[in-house]
């Protein structure tokens, strides 16, 4: 979820620590300055013949300071001021007082010579000229704390930069002191996300449901006189980019209460106590805005259920010391204090139990994959922003895209406005659309990769057997186009219009087998040999026998048991026995051999339309419908069920 943070919700940010920096390098500047001595009325430096030749001579000196016996500090007559020689050291600088001094300063060297010469020139002086000399000791505070002061400095710099490599300040240029609060985004009136229920295409149920949490809160009183009770949480779980963040963001658009975001992960940090202290300071804040909505993305980075595999997945007590602190705070002593929980994950199946339970998470919401009318509701949104020509339709782009998310719906029309934008278009085009999503399920174009003719003419009869087998079975979905380009990792392709189906049968399956297979067994019809060519499919293939076989119950001699866990969970043991695992494996490679077979079979009864499918991909690369109708005939008069 995209946070905003401006001024209002900064205050749940964790404040801005004061500017270390800033203060750092006031104290160096004060603590230099400080280490000067005499620093707005600097004494002139010079030496004992200057001194004596200058000065002494003149008759110039008031007194002389012995700091420590090693340094003079000289103070001049205050009658000398208009003297061109002092003038520069007893002018003032700032103001219109004189340099109260020392004026001049000079290394002694040794005491005793110095006493000794000055005694010396002194002799010469009358009573009255005699120069006062004082002995002083003074210390320099600077010195004296410096060897304190360094240590600590580093200290606080290593803390600090140790903060911020581990995050312990919680990210969001959070201070170290404040690592226990929570980093909730806070949206409000002010600041209220901009998308509402009218940007979010289909999800009609769902959308019901949310609706009524925003009625609730907006007027309460509708319910709570029939002695209904606030929801205290919602949890919207379903398949990737389904819209689940996209729904949270329209209650913040649409609920005229506070709006605290933040995800599931913001919580877990590598200190104990942590999860769990901001938990409590999400509720605090919460509470005091009430009534709020708390949106958790992704609560599965917190609410993973205690103790399951805590030895493989590491598992710890601070995950589940903020989990803990979740549910209690869920279900904490304040019912109907008007908070309520939103929360979206794609593994309900990882969350814990105590978490999904009524008085806590009371509602869920499911998700699924958009249906046609859906994802022409959601082409309609996406597509309103860009400049598209008029024979564009969301139908036409519907019927394309089943199986694709609302997410991947989304990236669609951005990608195709790119390609329109790239070939110097005004309008985004139907072709752009079509190469977005091919794109999009194949990867881009690599006519630069460098393939031998040889390999060429396999991946041909590689593909064409896959369109062959497709084109031919009824219960396979039809192909659209056959490509020898390159796409992404993969050296050709094959586009297929796929159906909706909310159940598919034993023969669905076995034909998807065998069209699977159908590269596979092309090439040893055509060459004799087989090629590498047919990982992806074999891997497809493999997993699909076995979910056959071992879930789906479709296998006579395993019969109806399905080693299915919904629960997601993976133990070390298997579920069934050893004797089992092998019966399972025999019939998965009796199923897989037999679609094989069936697929040769096809292919050897149409070796002649295979042949012309093949030479006509090399030759042009790109093979549409209309020219497989042509070779193969119309797919509803020649596809067989089986
Ligand atoms: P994830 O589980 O990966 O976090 P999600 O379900 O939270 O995914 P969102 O972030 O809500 O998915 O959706 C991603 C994008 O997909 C949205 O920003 C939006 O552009 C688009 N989208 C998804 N569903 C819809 C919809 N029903 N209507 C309009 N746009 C949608």
């Amino acid at each position: 979820m995209e946070k905003v943070p401006n001024k209002d919700n900064l205050q749940l940010l964790p404040e801005r620590g004061f500017r270390f920096g800033w203060l750092y390098i006031l104290i160096i500047i004060s603590l230099i300055l400080l280490s000067i001595p005499g620093f707005y009325f600097s004494p002139k430096e010079i030496n004992w013949q200057e001194f004596e030749k200058n000065i002494l001579s003149r008759h110039a000196v008031e007194k002389i300071d012995v700091v420590n016996n090693e340094i003079a500090e000289v103070y001049i007559k205050k009658i000398f001021v208009n003297d061109v020689y002092f003038k520069d050291v007893l002018q003032p600088k700032f103001g219109k007082e004189l340099n109260p001094g020392p004026h001049y300063i000079f290394n002694i060297g040794s005491i005793e010579i110095f006493e000794r010469k000055i005694e010396e020139v002194q002799k010469t002086f009358s009573e009255n000229e005699k120069i006062n000399i004082t002995y002083v000791k003074r210390t320099n505070i600077f010195y004296e704390i410096l060897p304190w002061i360094i240590p600590i400095f580093l200290i606080l710099i290593m803390f600090k930069l140790f903060a911020q490599n581990t995050g312990l300040g919680g990210g969001g240029g959070a201070s170290i002191f404040n690592f226990g609060r929570s980093t909730a985004t806070l949206f409000e009136k002010e600041n209220k996300s901009n998308i509402t229920f009218n940007d979010v295409a289909g999800l009609e149920e769902a959308k019901q449901e949310i609706k009524e949490i925003v009625d609730f809160l907006k007027d309460p009183t509708t319910y709570t006189k029939l002695g209904a009770k606030i929801p205290k949480g919602v949890i919207i779980v379903g398949p990737p980019g389904t819209g689940k963040t996209l729904l949270a963001k329209a209650v913040a658009g649409e609920a005229q209460v506070p709006f605290f975001s933040l995800s599931g992960s913001e919580f877990v940090e590598m200190f104990v106590g942590v999860g769990a202290s901001r938990v409590r300071d999400l509720f605090k804040k919460a509470k005091e805005k009430a009534p709020s909505i708390i949106f958790i993305d992704e609560i599965d980075a917190v609410g993973r259920s205690r103790g399951r595999n805590a030895f493989l997945t590491g598992a710890n007590d601070e995950r589940e010391s903020t989990l803990n602190q979740l549910l209690t705070e869920m279900d904490g002593f304040g019912t109907n204090s008007g908070v309520i929980v939103l929360a979206a994950t794609n593994r309900a199946d990882m969350l814990d139990s105590a978490l999904l339970r009524p008085g806590r998470f009371d509602r869920h919401i499911y998700l699924e994959l958009p249906n046609f009318n859906e994802r022409k509701a959601i082409f309609k949104v996406h597509l309103k922003p860009l400049i598209i020509e008029n024979a564009v339709d969301s139908d036409f782009l519907a019927a394309q895209t089943p199986g694709f998310s609302g997410a991947d719906i989304a990236n669609i029309c951005n990608e195709a406005a790119l390609i329109a934008a790239r070939r110097k278009k005004e309008k985004v085009e139907k072709q752009d659309f079509i190469d977005a999503l091919e794109r999009i399920v194949a990867g881009a174009e690599k006519k630069s990769k460098i393939i031998s003719p040889d390999e060429k003419k396999i991946i041909a009869y590689h593909e064409a057997g896959h369109a062959v087998v497709s084109w031919l079975l009824k219960n396979v979905d039809p192909p659209v186009k056959v490509s020898i380009v390159p796409r992404g990792k993969s050296l050709g392709a094959a586009w297929y219009l796929p159906e909706e189906h909310q159940l598919r049968n034993t023969s669905q399956f076995t034909d998807m087998l065998c069209a699977a297979l159908g590269g596979r067994a092309s090439e040893e019809i055509t060459f004799g040999d087989i090629t590498s060519g047919a990982l992806d499919d074999l891997e497809k293939v493999t997993k699909q026998a076995y979910t056959m076989v071992a879930f789906y119950g479709f296998n006579k001699k395993i019969g109806n048991i399905s080693y299915y866990n919904s629960s997601g969970e993976t133990g070390f043991q298997k579920p069934y026995s050893e004797e089992t695992g092998k019966i399972i494996d025999d019939e998965v490679r009796i199923l897989v051999e037999n679609a094989y077979q069936q697929a040769k079979q096809l292919l050897l009864k149409n070796k002649d339309s295979l042949k012309t499918l093949a030479e006509l991909l090399l030759q042009k690369e790109v093979v549409l419908k209309e020219d497989l109708e042509k070779i193969l005939g119309k797919r509803s008069e020649v596809a067989i069920a089986k």
